[in-house]
């Protein structure tokens, strides 16, 4: 059991999910990585996550999902986030600013761009 980042963070990464993690455990791939074709987001270390699902309401884009729940066209991102126990040496903890809050219609375009409503 974890949580996962899908990619409905992707191009987001406003970083309030980190802001109430008490693990730490929320992660961004370093550019010049092997696995520098991962999309621009934030990924949860499975091995770390302590399952509390603080960061589940206070994101924007509703884009952390329980493992059990994610959808189906996420499916591949479960995969993507436990990259960070598999090559811990490509990820580190953000520095991010945070950006300007998405407005409604922002977060129900991004749902719609991957079929979820
Ligand atoms: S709060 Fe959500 S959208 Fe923002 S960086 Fe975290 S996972 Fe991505
Ligand atoms: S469930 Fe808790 S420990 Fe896991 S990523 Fe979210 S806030 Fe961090």
């Amino acid at each position: 059991m974890t949580f996962v980042i899908t990619k409905l963070c992707q191009d987001c990464v406003d970083g309030d999910c980190l802001e109430v993690c008490p693990a730490d455990c929320i992660l961004q791939h370093k550019p010049s990585s092997n696995n520098s074709k991962l999309p621009n987001q934030l990924f949860i270390d499975p091995d770390d996550c302590l399952d509390c699902a603080l960061c589940v309401p206070v994101c924007p884009w509703d884009a952390i999902y329980y493992d059990d729940d994610v959808p189906s066209v996420f499916q591949g991102d479960i995969e993507l986030n436990a990259l960070t126990v598999e090559n811990p040496h490509e990820f580190v903890y953000p520095n991010i600013s945070k950006s300007v809050k998405p407005s409604t219609d922002d977060i129900e375009a991004n749902k719609r761009y991957w079929n979820l409503i």
